[in-house]
């Protein structure tokens, strides 16, 4: 594609023109089968329900939900449930087909699903998301289950909502089926390491990119854009490895220091006053700013499109791990390319969450739960094997890891699809 068309493109994690392109350059890079690339770019089941609620008031109103299994051939669908007013069915379809390929880079035996329902929570009672919930679990209980089609927390969605979900679809059943949902509470069934689990993963795919660079992480500077789960969790992670945090932002600011900042007391001084801008043993910087401070790594962990063409030109960092989905627009790729910074892409870099979230279900299957050193060294595993693959990728075709993890993504379950053979 040349670059004027991918720089006028918006990298909306929730496009479905987008998710298609993608998926179309994939192909071209794997040469897959045309019938199979075909296939791929439908989802498998499109489901639309209504869900009655009666509402506090003693009213009715009727929700719409959505839930989209966009392919099953290499294990069943995985994918979030989000509540959110603007949700349409075209973003859950591109968002089933991401998590599709995000499952197949780290090679889980899942395939992609996801799910919305289109309310306001923020106006919504704890009874009335209940009844919704429970409404919308049952429209859809014959087309989910652990066999199936496994749902996880998204916007506005935690783990109350999935244990809401596990009950409705348990009583329905006559037994307790903890692996119908993930991302649910410990008591339930939930896995040690889940809190903890993208931010690590994304640790662990940092560590080994900086030895297939020769850098050492001891030695190496980082920059956190977003404290929250993901960033806070990686910030101590590395800090605990011995690199070292020079700059983080939140929404209301960042705050700087070349010496180093230590991320256990800014998270403990985030949870007291707010915000990390204010910590005292830091410089306070702008949100841009925390873009071109020097440092060898840059997380961005907060929101879509952060890195843009605006401030592309001005990072100084060698490597950026997209722990956030999307922060990369398609323009700013291409200047980073041009500048020979390595980008590792969400699906990889992001995709501990999934991976904790696939042993949450292997533990529900067998009834026997891990420690959470378990979980972590398992999930080591996954995440330098999907690098390494990723990496061999890029080198065997010359091109980005974004464009190599899709690749090795769409060949995956390009594969699958031909091994079973496209029914009847
Ligand atoms: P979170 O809500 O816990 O944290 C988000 C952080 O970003 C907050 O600290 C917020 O203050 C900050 N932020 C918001 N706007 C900002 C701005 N303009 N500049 C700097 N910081 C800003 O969310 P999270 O769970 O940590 O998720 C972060 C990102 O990672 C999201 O893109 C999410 O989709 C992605 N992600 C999360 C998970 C997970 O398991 N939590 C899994 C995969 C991907």
């Amino acid at each position: 594609m040349p670059n004027e068309e991918i720089l006028n493109q918006a990298n909306d994690e929730a496009s479905l023109e987008a998710a298609l392109d993608q998926l179309d350059r994939a192909a071209e890079l794997t040469g897959i089968d045309e019938a199979v690339h075909l296939k791929l770019r439908k989802p498998k089941r499109v489901m639309t329900v209504s869900i009655p609620t009666q509402m506090d008031d003693g009213s009715f109103e009727v929700f719409t939900g959505y839930r989209v299994q966009h392919n099953m051939d290499r294990g069943p669908c995985k994918g979030g449930l989000r509540y959110h007013p603007d949700i349409t069915l075209d973003d859950v379809i591109a968002l089933s087909m991401r998590m599709t390929w995000k499952c197949a880079v780290v090679n889980i035996p899942y395939g992609g699903a996801r799910g919305g329902v289109v309310c306001n929570p923020k106006e919504m009672s704890r009874h009335e998301l209940e009844r919704m919930t429970r409404r919308y679990t049952t429209e859809l209980v014959e087309v989910i289950g652990p066999e199936k089609d496994i749902q996880a927390p998204d916007v506005y969605t935690d783990a109350q909502v999935m244990a809401w979900i596990m009950d409705t679809y348990s009583m329905q059943k006559g037994y307790s089926v903890p692996a119908v949902v993930t991302g649910k509470p410990i008591a339930l069934g939930g896995s040690r390491g889940r809190e903890a689990a993208t931010g690590r993963g994304c640790v662990y795919i940092i560590k080994a990119a900086m030895r297939r660079f020769g850098m050492d992480m001891s030695e190496a500077t980082f920059a956190v854009q977003g404290f929250g789960n993901v960033g806070s969790w990686a910030a101590r992670l590395l800090d605990e490895l011995g690199s070292r945090l020079v700059a983080v932002s939140d929404s209301q600011g960042g705050c700087y220091n070349p010496d180093g900042i230590s991320a256990t007391e800014l998270l403990a001084h985030k949870n007291e006053s707010g915000t990390v801008a204010d910590f005292p043993d830091a410089d306070r910087i702008s949100h841009d700013e925390l873009f071109e401070v020097d440092c060898d790594l840059l997380i961005p962990a907060a929101l879509g499109s952060a890195i843009n063409q605006t401030n592309a030109s001005k990072i100084k960092a060698k490597i950026i791990a997209e722990a956030a989905n999307s922060p990369t627009t398609p323009g700013a790729q291409v200047i980073l390319n041009e500048r020979d910074i390595i980008v590792i892409p969400d699906i990889i870099a992001n995709a501990g969450g999934v991976v904790v979230s696939y042993f949450e279900w292997v533990q529900g299957l067998q009834a026997f739960f891990w420690s959470e050193s378990e979980v972590n060294k398992q999930l080591e595993q996954i995440m330098v094997r999907a690098l390494d693959r990723v990496w061999d990728k890029a080198e065997q075709h010359d091109c980005d890891l974004r464009c190599a993890a899709m690749g090795v993504a769409v060949g995956c379950v390009a594969e699958a699809v031909q091994m079973r053979g496209i029914y009847p």
